[in-house]
């Protein structure tokens, strides 16, 4: 183990998914043409107020209430200047002292490891515009689509100790997010991103070292990436006798390492203060009461669920409940085939590496649910081995169709003649003496053979277990 220890805080903007902006009526929406989505407020033009969004204060409440946090009864928005071509109005509407959403925790588990992680504070902002540098040769044009689109920003505490850490913590920020609705989370779009903190200091040490801050990092594995070649990089400059510099670096996944962008700005150089032409806002208990309300079943809650309802593994739970779209595919399995097991297996394994294979979202599977719960039944039900099973799937992932009539139209059904069964042994027996004498006398691996020729006799439909029983009969019992 290393003698320095990792110390990550992560702040995470999270698009919030409303209809239109924070302070405008202009739609929130990815992707349309230049500057048709800005408003006059967007724009900045002179005489024109921002209006709050009302839609954005219940979303920031339902995500308080997820990660337990205190909510502030009177919240405050601020104005944070600086100049930037993108920003026409020269300061951005954020928050700073009284932000909506205050101190939380939120559980994570890496290996079997549960953790808690501080969570800070979040508080409301609004995204900037887009300087775009390479559509218009020599010039750099001005997209304010996204100016004024809500952000929430949830800023942790120094809680996470390695890469791994950081990443089970986006993760589950990230599935709260989209139970909550708050977010559609997509990360390509960077309607999720997120700026990772970090500093090393010897082991055993108490006071914090000098952070980095590694901005706008978009993907699970660029996170996990940056850090961890930030965390040698500091190790390096420490046990080299330098020292680290408080400054803001930038990750380039090509070269997979971070570069120096700026020395940090302090709070003071933005010169914060309350806006003007937004009043304070009160959150009242009622509003909390209301939002409380209407609180999905949030992941952690539906691992527990899933643990105590199907008697499923704390690993499996994390598994199928991860999120609410894979929790719901696993739900309407397993009420057909009722083993939560073997369910979870199959629907982490084989279906999981077909959805990877072809890049697909379990919403989009080829396989519907109900279909794998009908398959699953027939492996318990013993109308197929798991073997054959596994032919069945690929069937209906290439070609659809209901696992029942694939049984029957191909003939795959297992073979519950046991006349048939036993016929087939003592012709492989009586076919392979020198392998039944090896057997014998103690080499008792060459049930496998065994078990392979009868296997391959009846194209893979004799029941393992019965095949098993019927093989050793025979073999031990020198008939
Ligand atoms: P800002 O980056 O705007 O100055 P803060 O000072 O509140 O904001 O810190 C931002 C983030 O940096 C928080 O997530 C916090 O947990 C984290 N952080 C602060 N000090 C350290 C440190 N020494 N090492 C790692 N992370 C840190
Ligand atoms: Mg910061």
């Amino acid at each position: 183990m290393s003698n320095w220890e990792t110390v990550i805080g992560l702040e995470v903007h999270v698009q919030l998914a409303t209809a239109s902006k924070l302070f405008s009526g202009a739609p929130n929406r990815f992707g349309a043409e230049a500057n048709r989505q800005a408003s006059a407020v967007d724009l900045g033009l002179p005489g024109v107020l921002p209006v709050l969004n009302e839609a954005v204060v219940h979303m920031a409440l339902r995500f308080g209430l997820a990660v337990e946090a205190q909510i502030s009864p009177l919240t405050q928005f601020a104005r944070k200047n600086y100049f930037y071509p993108d920003l026409p109005k020269g300061y951005q509407i954020s928050q700073l002292d009284h932000p909506i959403i205050g101190p939380g925790r939120l559980e994570i588990v890496v290996g079997d490891q549960a953790k808690t992680i501080g969570i800070t504070r979040a508080h409301l902002e609004e995204d900037a515009g887009k300087s775009i540098h390479d559509q218009l040769p020599g010039l750099t044009a001005v997209d304010l689509n996204r100016a004024g689109t809500p952000l929430l920003e949830i800023v942790s505490e120094p809680d996470m100790r390695s890469a791994a850490e950081a990443v089970a913590y986006l993760r589950e920020l990230h599935a709260i997010v989209r139970d909550l609705g708050i977010s559609d989370g997509n990360m390509n779009e960077g309607s999720m991103r997120c700026d990772a903190n970090v500093s090393i200091r010897p082991r055993g040490e108490r006071t914090l070292g000098t952070r980095t801050e590694i901005k706008n990092l978009n993907s699970f594995r660029f996170l996990e990436k940056a850090i961890e070649f930030e965390v040698e990089r500091q190790i390096e400059v420490l046990e080299g006798g330098g020292r680290i510099h408080q400054e803001t670096r930038l990750y380039d996944a090509q070269r997979n390492e971070t570069r120096s962008m700026r020395s940090k700005e302090e709070a003071e150089d933005y010169r914060y203060f309350p806006d003007p032409d937004l009043l304070p806002v009160a959150i009242t208990p009622k509003m909390i009461a209301e939002v409380a309300r209407s609180m999905p079943e949030l992941p952690r809650a539906r691992r527990q669920r899933f643990c105590e309802q199907y008697g499923l593994s704390e690993y499996d739970a994390r598994q199928v409940a991860a999120d609410r779209a894979t929790a719901a595919y696993f739900e309407t399995c397993v009420a057909i085939a009722e083993d939560p097991k073997l369910t979870a297996n199959w629907v982490m394994g084989e279906l999981a590496s077909i959805l990877n294979r072809d890049e697909l979202g379990i919403e989009a599977s080829p396989v519907p649910a109900a279909a794998l719960g009908t398959l699953i039944a027939r492996i318990r039900d013993a109308t197929i081995s798991s073997k054959i099973a596994k032919t069945v799937f690929d069937i209906m992932v290439a070609e659809g169709g209901e696992p029942d009539a694939i049984i029957e139209a191909r003939g795959l059904r297992q073979m519950s003649d046991s006349g048939e069964l036993e016929r087939l042994v003592d012709e492989v027996i009586a076919a392979n003496p020198a392998q039944v004498e090896q057997f014998r006398a103690g080499k008792t691996k060459l049930l496998g053979f065994f078990v392979g020729q009868v296997m391959k006799a009846t194209g893979g439909k004799a029941n393992p277990q019965q095949l098993n029983d019927l093989l050793r009969g025979r073999l031990d019992g020198g008939g």
